[in-house]
């Protein structure tokens, strides 16, 4: 017996119409189960990732049938979109995508570019990797559908149900969405990251703005041995921290990246001309040669404020998805942390938020301090730690680095800033816990 499961999510389309006679696909709409035991809201990184794992924890419970009551909770996951999500997401690989498969491609070699040098990197057991969102999805639609058939898994996805509120009682939640209501046990949320308007005294808030072109080149142009991680060369060092990441994924293809950390909640910068500037600049490609052909745009949050839960939601909901403070990257932790959701989930226990080491923590309050008071030196300290050995910097990036990598880093850094950065953490750190008592 499994758990509870209503899951008939059966799609209902225009009555009466025969195979052969069928019109052209278009909009349908999903009938949602009255009771699950675990909604997701979004099937985003983290969200797929712990759908996904559930569905194996299924599998798994097949095998061993005397656990399965306990590990099968039905699960429906409630996507707010209805069209392919357009994202791609790079990481280290550290092993922890559930959805390795998915990957499109993969680079041995990284570089950062600064007016004073460029640092290259390289770690070929932890190569850099390209996972597209739609990639992505089709995989996890493969997973969990092959887990239906084989083994009658309960996890469902549902696209254009943006969730609009979920309401606590005695039982669990009420979750309603655009396509109606469902009752869960448990509930997720998944709705990734949200740059807050503004956090409190001695906290510092950076937004990571950027927007990301896909450029098909007429001519072959890119080298596909290298990403450039950060350019900084002929950036106007005054201002805010701005850089260009270059993902190229063949001679002619690939994602021009143009990125600012600023602390305004708007986005003036005009990142377009900043992206076409670029592209001129670097591979000497005149405007009819090359096309923008698709676009991702974000603000990704960069604070030593813990993480602020919707207010509406969080007595309610656990949220998953995490990035790192200093760098923004949160698609390897995320998928790591669906380990330790996925498996709260299937013992029917409460999902612990992610929770920074102590060491990671004070790292990542001082550079974001540094990266607030000295943007001009930001490109330096980048170079610098870039020079580092690879698996070096791939091991404190993917936080699985100890107290002696981090002093080398730590040693490699401009003294004379870093220092002020970490004084000023110091007094923030005494400011709050003064005002708290
Ligand atoms: C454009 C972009 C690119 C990024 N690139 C990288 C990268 O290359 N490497 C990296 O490490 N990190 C990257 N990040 C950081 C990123 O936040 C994390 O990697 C990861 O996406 C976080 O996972 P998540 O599941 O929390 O959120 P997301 O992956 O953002 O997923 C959230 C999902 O929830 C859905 N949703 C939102 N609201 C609702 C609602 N009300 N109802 C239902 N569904 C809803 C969204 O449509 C989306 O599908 C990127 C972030 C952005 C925004």
């Amino acid at each position: 017996m499994r758990s509870v499961v209503v899951a008939d999510l059966s799609v209902a389309t225009s009555s009466g119409v025969g195979a052969d006679v069928a019109p052209a696909p278009g909009p349908v709409r999903a009938v949602l189960p009255g009771t699950v035991d675990v909604a997701i809201v979004g099937a985003g990184c983290s969200g797929l990732a712990a759908a996904v794992r559930l569905a194996e924890a299924e599998a798994a419970a097949d095998v061993d049938a005397g656990v399965d009551a306990a590990r099968t909770p039905s699960v429906l996951v409630l996507e707010g979109r209805s069209t392919p999500d357009p994202r791609s997401w790079c990481a280290w690989d550290d092993g922890s995508d559930p959805l390795a498969e998915a990957r499109s491609a993969s680079w041995d070699r990284w570089d950062v570019r600064t007016d004073r040098g460029t640092s290259t990197g390289s770690d070929p057991a932890h190569p850099y990797v390209l996972v597209r969102a739609a990639d992505r999805r089709s995989a996890a639609d493969r997973r969990i559908s092959a887990g239906r058939r084989d083994t009658g898994g309960t996890v469902h996805i549902v696209d254009g149900a943006a969730v609009s509120a979920i309401v606590r009682t005695d039982d669990g939640c009420v979750v309603t969405s655009r396509l109606g209501t469902v009752r869960a046990r448990q509930v997720l949320d998944a709705r990734g990251p949200r740059c807050p308007d503004h956090v409190g005294a001695g906290r510092v808030l950076l937004h990571q703005r950027f927007v990301g072109q896909w450029v098909t080149a007429d001519r072959p142009v890119f080298d596909t041995s290298t990403v450039t991680l950060m350019d900084f060369t002929g950036q106007d060092s005054a201002g805010p921290v701005r850089f260009v990441y270059v993902l190229p994924v063949s001679p002619t293809e690939a994602l021009v990246e143009s990125t600012l950390f600023t602390q305004d909640a708007a986005d003036p910068f005009d990142h377009e001309a900043h992206v076409a500037g670029y592209v001129g600049r670097r591979w000497g490609l005149g405007p009819d040669e090359w096309r923008v052909v698709d676009e991702e745009r974000g603000c990704i949050p960069m604070t030593d404020a813990p993480a602020q839960p919707d207010v509406r939601w969080s007595a309610a909901a656990a949220v998953v998805g995490t990035t790192r403070p200093s760098s923004g990257y949160g698609f390897a932790r995320s998928n790591r942390h669906s380990a330790v959701v996925a498996q709260h989930l299937a013992a029917g226990t409460a999902v612990p938020p992610f929770v920074d080491g102590w060491r990671t923590r004070f790292l990542d309050a001082v550079f974001l301090r540094f990266l607030r008071d000295r943007p001009e030196q930001a490109a330096e300290a980048f170079r610098r730690l870039f020079a580092l050995p690879g698996p070096l910097v791939v091991r404190f990036l993917s936080e699985r680095s100890g107290p002696i990598d981090e002093l080398r880093i730590v040693l490699a850094l401009q003294k004379r800033p870093f220092l002020a950065a970490l004084v000023r953490t110091v007094r923030d750190t005494v400011v709050r816990t003064r005002s708290r008592s």
